[in-house]
């Protein structure tokens, strides 16, 4: 594997970190007396290279790790940050609990060793582990007179969190924003009406930066093209809906490109997006 992660300097005291192999990316505020990373990539063996490139590079512990949600590609890497204070937002902890009862049960893991996903020996350095610090909608991290904020939205999944930096007016998504691709919505725990508002929030926010789950570091023009793919396909949703069709009828807007890779991802969005709003119809008009 390759050992380099790389660090990518976002603003004067932020970073964007990524590995070939990590498959999300993670991020950091460099506060005074220590730092505070976003996520940490996808496996133990990345995560803990993202930790010691922070370490190393900028002379200060990493003091916290904030989990954005549940999904594998984001709390898979935990162990590497086992020893610190871990926290994500209070919904996590259920959300987690029920994948581990349906998805990643000793035996499906046991599974995923021959997907070809990882070597077997970086699936086996895997553990779940529920942050011990949870918060309802709000808290802040403030060290010599800087804060940063964070916030449960829900919308990707219900314990989708994000993280705003107001000094150099940083945002830090989560997986509320894929740039530059689809972005999955497929999620059984989505909902793209709390997706849509966030996004709206952020719009009346000073936004200079936005580092996203995945994808490059973008601005605010990145929220307008996710609000807008998702007004339309929630439109062609309803279209689909009002003449009994089925998912496979739902037109995507031609303005994101769809890779290979991301094919599974858009059938599961559309699956989840026509029963949403066929169960939500008269909500949302
Ligand atoms: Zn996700």
């Amino acid at each position: 594997m390759e050992n380099n992660f790389e660090l990518t300097q976002v603003s004067n005291n932020t970073v964007i970190g990524s590995h070939e192999a990590g498959r999300s990316n993670a991020g950091a505020v460099i506060l005074k007396d220590f730092i505070v990373a976003m996520d940490c990539t996808m496996w133990p063996r990345t995560a803990r290279l993202f930790r010691e490139k922070l370490e190393d590079q900028f002379q200060l512990p990493v003091k916290y790790l904030f989990v954005t949600h549940s999904h594998g590609d984001h709390v898979m890497g935990l162990t590497a940050f086992k020893d610190i204070t871990m926290f994500s937002s209070a919904q996590l902890q259920e959300s987690l609990s029920r994948r581990m009862q349906n998805q990643w049960t000793p035996e499906q893991m046991e599974e995923m060793k021959g997907s070809g996903l990882a070597p077997a020996d970086w699936i086996d350095e895997v553990e779940f582990i529920i942050p011990p610090i949870l918060f309802h909608q709000h808290m802040e991290i403030l060290n010599a007179q800087q804060n940063i904020e964070f916030h449960h939205s829900a919308g990707h999944a219900d314990d989708s969190a994000w993280a705003y930096f107001p000094d150099e007016k940083v945002l830090f998504s989560g997986d509320l924003i894929f740039a530059n691709m689809f972005p999955y919505a497929g999620d059984d725990t989505c909902d793209p009406e709390k997706w849509m508002a966030v996004l709206r929030t952020w719009l009346d926010m000073p936004i200079d930066k936005l580092v996203p789950g995945h994808g490059p570091v973008m601005g605010l023009e990145v929220v307008e093209q996710t609000l807008k793919l998702f007004e339309q396909l929630k439109k062609n949703t309803k279209d689909v809906i009002a003449k009994n069709g089925s998912s496979e009828d739902i037109k995507i807007p031609d303005t994101v490109e769809i890779s290979d890779e991301s094919q599974w991802m858009v059938k599961k969005t559309l699956d989840h997006w026509i029963q949403f709003y066929a169960k939500n119809n008269k909500q949302h008009v």
